[in-house]
C-alpha cells in the first residue's frame, strides 16, 4: 500500500513516516518545508534503511499537488500538513484559514479526480473548545465547547467538511483523529520537534532551557480553576500518535464512513508536573516565572482514549518520563536541523 504523507518533514509527520516503513507501507511525502526541514525525511530513512519519495509541494499549489497526483499511484492519505500554533492563528488568522483551508481543499480535490478516497485526517483536541473541568475526559460524542481560537475553528470546519463529502459520495473513508498534545521524540535522537522559530509549547520550550538556550520558561497562567492553578493537557508520546495512523490505516479495509478518534493518554498532568519530571529525568533545574495567560489558552483538557482502544486496538504506552526523556535527548544530542 503507498500512502501519500502532507507534511511528512515536520515533527508529527516523520514519526507517522517511521512507523510507517517499518510496518512495510511505501512512502510518498509531500511538503513545504515552510517549518521543517528536508534533513527529517534523510533522518527517517536513516532510522529505517528504506526510502522515502520526497516531493516539495505547497497543499495551496494546484500544481504541486497535481504533479504528485500525476506520478505516483497513492492509495490512502494521510494529511498532517498545516500551520500548528494556537497563539499564531489569533495573531494572524488571515494566514492560517488560508493555507489550512485552501491546502485541503486543493488535496481533497486532487483526491477526488484521482479516484483516491482514503484519508486520515490529523484533528486536534482544541475542537472540543473550552469546557468545564467537569466535561472531562472528552469522549468523541462530546459537546463541543466554545471553541477558542482560529486554530480550532478550522479543525471544526475542516473536519465538518470531511463529513460532507463523505456524505456526497460514501466511497469516501475517513479517519478524524484528534491528537492530544504530542511531546518527545524518536528514541534515536535522530528525529524531533524543531520549529524554525523559538517554540512556543511548552515542552519544546522547557527542552530549550533544558540545555541553556533559553534562561526560563514563563507559566501562562498560575490561576486557572486547576489544583495548582495551571493548565492541565493530555501529553502523548508522538511514537504512540504515530502508531496511532497506522492502526487507522487499517480501518481502510473495513465498509467506508466518517470515523473519529481521540488520540490521547486519559491523563492530565499540569504545566508544573511537566516541569518537575523534565527536571528529573534531565537532572538540572528548570527556573520559571510566571506570566499571563496566553489568548486562546483554555484551562483543562484530557481525552477519555477508549473508543480508540476498542475500535482500532490502539493504546497509548509511554509514560511522561519516557516522553521527557525522548524529548530531551533529542534537545541535548542534536543539533535540530538544517533550514
Ligand atoms: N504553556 C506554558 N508556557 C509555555 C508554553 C505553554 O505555560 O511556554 C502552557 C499552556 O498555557 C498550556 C500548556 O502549557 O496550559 C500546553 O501548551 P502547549 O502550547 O504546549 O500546547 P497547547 O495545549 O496550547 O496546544
Amino acid at each position: 500500500m503507498t500512502v501519500l504523507v502532507t507534511g511528512g518533514a515536520g515533527y508529527i509527520g516523520s514519526h507517522i513516516c517511521v512507523e510507517l516503513l517499518e510496518q512495510g507501507y511505501q512512502v510518498i511525502v509531500a511538503d513545504s518545508l515552510i517549518n521543517s526541514s528536508e534533513e527529517a525525511i534523510e533522518r527517517v530513512e536513516k532510522i529505517t534503511g528504506k526510502r522515502i519519495f520526497f516531493y516539495q509541494a505547497n497543499l495551496c499549489h494546484k500544481q504541486d499537488v497535481a504533479e504528485i497526483f500525476d506520478e505516483e499511484d497513492i492509495d490512502a492519505v494521510i494529511h498532517v500538513a498545516g500551520h500548528r500554533s494556537i497563539a499564531q492563528s489569533v495573531i494572524d488568522p488571515l494566514e492560517y484559514y488560508y493555507n489550512d483551508i485552501a491546502g485541503t481543499l486543493v488535496l481533497c480535490n486532487a483526491m477526488r479526480k484521482h479516484n483516491v478516497r482514503k484519508m486520515i485526517f490529523s484533528s486536534s483536541a482544541m475542537v472540543y473548545g473550552d469546557l468545564e473541568v467537569d466535561d472531562m475526559p472528552l469522549r468523541e460524542k462530546s459537546p463541543c465547547g466554545k471553541v477558542s481560537s482560529p486554530y480550532g475553528r478550522i479543525k471544526v470546519a475542516l473536519e465538518q467538511m470531511m463529513r460532507d463529502i463523505h456524505h456526497a459520495d460514501p466511497e469516501w473513508n475517513i479517519v478524524l483523529l484528534r491528537y492530544f498534545n504530542a511531546i518527545g521524540a524518536h528514541p534515536s535522537g535522530l528525529i524531533g520537534d524543531y520549529p524554525k522559530m523559538t517554540p512556543n509549547n511548552l515542552v519544546p520550550y522547557i527542552g530549550e532551557v533544558a540545555v541553556g538556550r533559553q534562561k526560563s520558561v514563563g507559566i501562562f497562567g498560575d490561576d486557572y480553576p486547576t489544583p495548582d492553578g495551571t493548565g492541565i493537557r493530555d501529553y502523548i508520546h508522538v511514537f504512540d500518535v504515530a502508531k496511532g495512523h497506522v492502526a487507522a490505516l487499517k480501518l481502510m479495509e473495513q465498509e467506508p464512513a466518517v470515523r473519529t478518534y481521540n488520540l490521547g493518554t486519559g491523563h492530565g498532568y499540569s504545566v508544573f508536573d511537566v516541569i518537575h519530571t523534565y527536571e528529573k529525568v534531565c537532572g538540572v533545574p528548570i527556573p520559571y516565572e510566571i506570566r499571563q495567560k496566553r489568548p486562546g489558552d483554555i484551562a483543562v483538557l484530557y481525552a477519555d482514549p477508549s473508543k480508540a482502544e476498542r475500535e482500532l486496538g490502539w493504546k497509548a504506552e509511554k509514560t511522561l518520563e519516557e516522553m521527557c526523556a525522548d524529548s530531551y535527548r533529542w534537545k541535548s544530542n542534536s543539533n535540530g536541523y538544517k533550514f
